[in-house]
Formats: structure tokens, sequence, C-alpha cells
């Protein structure tokens, strides 16, 4: 075998124009499979050459065989991690074998005579990284099986995954996990609250199926090496910093992705595929696909995060082969974007009127793509393993985040269900709705102030829709990561002033620049850091480049012409910043009024309490700020050591265990008399929010769903009664804090 012609890259693409031609001319699918297996088996030189095909319930069922006895087709099923067949599967890899009956998998099924066969080759059939069957030759002679004929069964096999019909629930593969049809329910962390109801659109490039055989595959491979060599050097130039922007991916990802994409190994199976007849596109997809089954299946986190790069690799590349940078989408449609992980720039392009939710396989509630999720007030859900490999682009899907649930292909019962939630969602938004204007007074009689955070100028509606008190926490860095240069001192202006305008006097906190970490501007000159969460970032970045940051209070000094202005300073973390950073103030305060302006008629200045270091020093700077701000996303981050931005950590650790609300207890005690509020995402969850307004929080900033929730609680609840209990709570360690809250509120009939 090893000497046949079927290892020749012209052979095989004979082979698989043939395959095409097959496929398309066969009357029906069993017989297109049939014919498959007796001209795969012919060209392979091989004694046997079967198809299995997953089903539904996971079995591995034989359905077209050329030299296995024909009655067992349909009739042999594997189970799903059963013999060699099951092993292929398992490992999503192919497994060559010169002796099969020895190996300690080989299981026998004598329906199908197969004592006499000694040697075994076979490849797993991948449909965008789902595992829909395996393809097996086997021969007499014990083989020794050349990389040649793997990588020419490997080809196939991919072709096989792709051309497969799906024949519908009558069909001959009725039964089958070709494309997926089966509903699935899957339960993941809610990232931004809300309901939705759309098509699936994978945020990573698909190959259209009509691009999968190339007519000349010399000129393919000249295009796959120039895809190979644009992506090189893109990665190269990015870390060498000549490029403008390192795409929102630290400079760690960049390197091993370089380091990857220099793999022989990876190149190898690439130029194979190409080689074979696929094209470039057809086969990264491939190679693609691999990677995704085998991450499907990989326990290792190393191994995991090694196949997770792999597969990024892949999609730039296939990103470089299509010449598309950014993400399209089709108009009208009712998009539901599904993805491993997304940035927050990439969501902000899409804009929220062209998508009505994201899935995601990652993701951590406070990272800054669920913050801006949530500002978009799309609807989010993330930590949803597997997601990948379940999903094709066109599903249905229902998000209902109440429920941390996503149901891909939803049945008819669940989307009725759906509509109830939707229409008690809309009961429940009419309930807030009528208690918008209502001040939120607590049952003790404790005024406590709901505010909003914001960051684009289309937020602000949800201030008269809320009934928020004003605005806690603008985000003005959010102007600077949708543009790709940077903002000019007018529209600046015009932002801020629009913004003030929308707030018609009610207040607005308007945070100096918070770029840095994973907030990057197309425009900002990258610099390589390891810890970027902790590098240079925020107020760090504006006292280095007083001019940046000179033009941003010049133009809220000019937006706030005859008006209350509010300006807070993030991630300060020793005073002399605060001093440093309220001085540039000064001077643009000065130098409107050199120029004739009279400046705000009030101003407030203050800081995030978001660097433990402030924290720990909370007493002075309260002395000196007029207000106070506590990050709890950050502040948390630093105090557990564990990165907002990890799916990992994010279930890790609490805000409402006893060291952590220790904390802020402390923080609020030692601020004294200046006003603080809490602007991290942890204000807008009820229980959350019922524990800081016991610790002496009276001002809560948040995302917009969390307001109705939030007054809803707080209105319901006496702080008087529920303070001396969590102060005992936090006395006694073995006392679960969150559990003892929501047992707390059931007692005394508040809604969570
Ligand atoms: C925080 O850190 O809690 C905060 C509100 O700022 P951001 O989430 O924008 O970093
Ligand atoms: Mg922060």
């Amino acid at each position: 075998m090893a000497a046949a012609p079927p290892g020749t890259a012209g052979a095989s693409r004979a082979l698989l124009k043939s395959l095409r031609d097959l496929m398309g001319s066969a009357r029906d699918t069993q017989s297109s499979l049939d014919r498959t297996v007796t001209l795969v088996g012919n060209a392979m030189v091989a004694d046997v050459c079967s198809i299995y095909l997953r089903r539904t319930d996971g079995m591995l069922e034989l359905c077209a065989t050329e030299g296995l006895k024909r009655e067992a087709v349909h009739r042999t099923q594997m189970k799903p991690r059963e013999g060699l067949v099951g092993l292929v599967a398992e490992l999503a890899e192919p497994v060559a074998l010169s002796d099969a009956p020895s190996h300690p998998r080989f299981s026998y099924r004598p329906e199908t005579g197969e004592d006499p066969y000694q040697s075994f080759l076979g490849v797993p059939i991948l449909r965008s990284g789902r595992l829909i069957g395996v393809l097996v030759v086997q021969n007499r002679n014990p083989l020794n099986w050349a990389d040649d004929d793997i990588e020419v069964l490997r080809t196939i096999a991919a072709f096989i995954g792709e051309q497969v019909p799906d024949d519908g629930a009558g069909g001959a593969l009725a039964g089958f996990e070709i494309k997926p049809t089966q509903p699935v329910r899957m339960r993941g962390k809610v990232l931004s609250q809300g309901l939705a109801e759309g098509v699936a659109v994978l945020h990573e490039p698909v190959v259209a199926a009509t691009r999968i055989l190339a007519e000349d595959p010399v000129a393919e491979e000249q295009r796959l090496q120039t895809g190979l060599i644009d992506l090189r050097s893109g990665l190269e130039r990015l870390l060498t910093g000549d490029a403008e922007t390192l795409g929102g991916v630290p400079y760690e990802v960049l390197e091993t992705f370089l380091l990857l994409s220099q793999d022989r190994g990876w190149e190898r199976r690439l130029v194979d595929g190409v080689r074979a007849g696929l094209t470039a596109e057809a086969s990264v997809e491939q190679v693609r696909s691999e990677h995704r089954a085998r991450l499907a299946n990989a326990k290792d986190n190393y191994l995991r995060d090694r196949l997770q790069d792999l597969e990024e690799l892949d999609n730039r590349l296939l990103r470089h082969l299509s010449g598309a940078s950014a993400p399209s989408l089709a108009p009208g449609a009712d998009a539901i974007i599904v993805a491993r992980d997304i940035g927050p720039a990439e969501l902000l392009e899409y804009g929220a009127d062209r998508i009505k939710a994201v899935l995601l396989e990652e993701g951590s509630p406070s990272g800054h793509a669920a913050i801006v999720a949530r500002a978009m007030r799309l609807p989010m859900i993330g930590q949803l393993p597997g997601l990948l490999s379940q999903v094709e682009a066109g599903d249905p899907v229902i998000v209902d985040a109440g429920e941390h649930t996503a149901y891909l292909r939803p049945e008819a019962a669940v989307r009725q269900a759906f509509d109830t939630r939707l229409r008690l969602q809309t009961e429940e938004r009419a309930q807030f709705a009528a208690q918008r204007d209502e001040p939120c007074i607590t049952r003790c009689g404790q005024r406590v102030g709901l505010l909003l955070n914001a960051g684009l100028a289309v937020d602000m509606e949800q201030l008269d829709l809320t009934g928020a008190d004003g605005v806690g926490l603008f985000r003005t860095e959010f102007q600077f990561m949708v543009s790709d240069t940077m903002p000019r001192l007018e529209s600046q202006t015009e932002l801020y002033s629009a913004v003030m305008a929308a707030a018609a006097g009610r207040p607005v906190t308007f945070r100096t620049l918070d770029l840095g970490s994973d907030k990057m501007a197309a425009f900002m000159p990258k610099e390589r850091e390891e810890n970027p969460a902790m590098g240079w970032r925020a107020v760090r970045i504006g006292l280095d480049r007083p001019a940046l940051s000179r033009y941003q209070l010049r133009a809220l000094v000019r937006a706030a012409e005859g008006q209350h202005l509010r300006v807070m300073f993030p991630l300060v973390t020793v005073i002399e910043e605060f001093r440093k950073a309220r001085a540039l103030l000064a001077q643009e305060l000065d130098w409107a009024r050199k120029h004739g302006r009279t400046g705000p008629v009030r101003l407030e200045v203050g800081a995030m309490v978001e660097a433990p270091a402030l924290a720990w020093q909370t007493r002075e700077i309260a002395a000196e700020a007029d207000f106070l701000s506590v990050g709890t996303n950050d502040l948390l981050q630093f105090f557990f050591a564990a990165d907002r931005g990890s799916a990992r950590m994010a279930e890790r650790f609490d805000i409402l265990s006893r060291p952590a609300l220790g904390f802020l207890r402390h923080i609020r005690t030692s601020a004294g008399s200046t006003p603080m509020s809490v602007c991290g995402e942890h204000a807008g969850r009820p229980v959350e929010a019922m524990a800081l307004i016991a610790l002496g929080f009276d001002r809560l900033s948040m995302p917009a769903g969390g307001i109705g929730p939030v007054k809803r609680m707080a209105m319901a609840t006496d702080f008087d009664h529920l303070r001396p209990r969590l102060e005992a709570w936090l006395e006694d360690p073995k006392v679960d804090i969150r559990a003892a809250l929501c047992a707390y509120a059931t007692e005394n009939s508040i809604v969570l």
C-alpha cells in the first residue's frame, strides 16, 4: 500500500474530484455513501473501507462498507468509546495500527466478518469541529501506514464531513447528527441580563461549502503561502511595535501566536491539505476542525490553552485568506453572536442595533466585554463549554439570561415558555417603570441614590427609562475605543455636552480616560507588559501624558460651561497622583478663564478607590477629594489576586465573603462624611447591593438593567434591622454570608 499511488497529491486531487461528482450525482444518501466507500477503498488499495456515522444518541453506526459483510450495515453499532472506531472518535485524531487485533481497544464484532484484517487506519470525520463519524480502511497485511496515507485519508474525511448531505428527518440518515438538529440546552454564567431570540452567527470566519475543492492546486498553494507570510509578517510588525495597534491582544499572546505560526507541523498539515486538492481556506478549516474537536475532549489545561491558541491562529489565517479583517453580518438578521471570547471593541464594532445577544464559551462577568454588553443592553451568557462544537451558523437560538440558559435549536415547548418569560419580563419592566419616578427610600426611611453607569451617548436615554438619579460613572474611554483616530477636542466636547444635556440637571460623574489593560484604543502606541491590568493604565497614563489629559479636561471644562462638573480619576494609587491630576484640571480651569470663559458653576473632583493601596489611605484621600467611588471590579481583582477577565477565576472568590466585606466596611467607615459610592458591577446585583447598603454605601452606580431590581430590593428592606445581623455574620466565620442574605430576603419577602 505504501508504494501505491494514492499518497501522491495528484491522485488524491483526482479522488476528491471523483468524490464530488459522485456525491453530486448519487440518487440518494445511502447510495452516495456506498459508492464513496467503494471509490475510496479502490483508490487506497484497501481491502476494507467503511464509514461509521455518529447517531444522535452517541452510538457510532456502520453506515457503509466495502469489504466487511453487507448485513452489518446499520446493524453494527459501537458505543461512543468502544473499539478502535470509538478511540478515533474520542481522540478526534487518526489511529494507524499495523496489528489492530492486538490493540487493547480492539473490539471484535463477528457480524462484520473482520477476522482476517490486520492493519487499521481510522480518521475522524469532522464538521465545524464536531465529530460526525469515522472513516476506516483496513488491510489483510500488517501494513505500516505512511504519513501520506494518513494525510490523504484525513483530507477525504474532511471532504466527506462537509459534503454528506443532511437529508432531514425522513432521509436515510435520520437519527444521525450530520447537521445538528437536536435541541441543546446549555447553562452558563450570565454576563449581561436579558432575553433574546435569533439565529446563530459565528464570530469566527466560516468557509463556504462552495469553496472546498481547488481548481488550480498550484495557485492555491501560492495563496496559502501568501496568507502565511501575511499572517507572520503582520504578527512580527505588531510585536516590533511598527504597527499602531496590537488589535487589543496582549503582547504575550501575539508572541505565542508568532511562534506557533512558524510551527513546521502546522504548516505541513495546511500544505498537505492544499496539495491533496482542498482550497487554502478548506485546508485551514480542516485543521481548525481538528483543533476544535480535540479541544472539546481535552481535559489538561496546558493542552487546552495550546489548542485554543492554535484555533485562534487558524481563525487569523482564515481572515487573512478572505481579506476580511472585521466580522460582517447579513443585514436584518436577528444575529446572536457565538464566539469563544470577544473583545469590548469587537462588540462595539458590531453595534447594538445589529445584534441581539452574545453567547461565549468563555468570558467573565467583570471583563470589559461584559461591561460593554451591559452598556449596550445586550443579553450575554458566557462560560458555555462545548458551545462552538454544538452550534452551526444559522441555528435558531434563544438566550434566556434570567435562567442562565441558552437554547440551541429549541423545541416548540421551549419557545412557548420563552414567550411567557418575555411577557413576564415586559410586565416586570412595566412594574419597574411604574416605580421609576419614586425616590428609592428604604423601609427604614433611608434615601439611597441609584445611578447609572454609562459610556456612550445612547446610554443616556436610560436615565429617563430607569428613573436613575444621575450618572455615577461615565466611562469616557469608550469614545476612544471605538475610534480609529484620537477623538478631537471638538468631538470630545460634543459628546460631553450631549451627555450633560441629556442628563438635564441630574449629576454626571465623568471618569477621565481609563485606557490600558484590555481597554485599548486603536491609535495608542502599545508597550509590552507582563501584567497590563497592573501596568501603565488609567491615571498613570494620564499623568505621564499630560497633553492627552489636558485635552480631555479642556473638553470637559468647555462642555460644563455654566454647569455642575464632576470629574473622577481612575486607579489613583497614592494621594500624590490625585493631587497632580487635580492640578492638571486646575490649569485647564485657568486656561478657560484666561480665554474669557466662566467655566463650570460648581466643580467636584473625586477619585476611584480601586487600588488596595488607596483603600488603606481612605481617610487621607477623603480629606482631599470631594467624593470617592469604589470600583469593586478592579479593587477585588487586586484584593483576591484574581484576574477579573479570567473565566476560571470568575466563580472563585466572592464579594460577599468576610474578607471582602470587612475590607469594604473599613473603606466606608474611613471615608467619614465624604460622599462615597460603589460603581463596580456588583452594585447592580440585588444581593450584593443589599450588603453594600447595609455597610453604609448610600449611593450605588450600576448598569441600567440593575436599577429596577435593586430599587425593588432596597425599598422592601429595613436596613436598620438587617445591619446588626450582617455585623454579627461578619464576626462569625461559620456563616455563609451570601446564603444568610438570601435566606434573610426570603424570610422578609424581599425579591432579589
Ligand atoms: C471598577 O473597576 O470597578 C470600575 C468601575 O471601573 P472599570 O470596570 O471601568 O475598570
Ligand atoms: Mg476600574
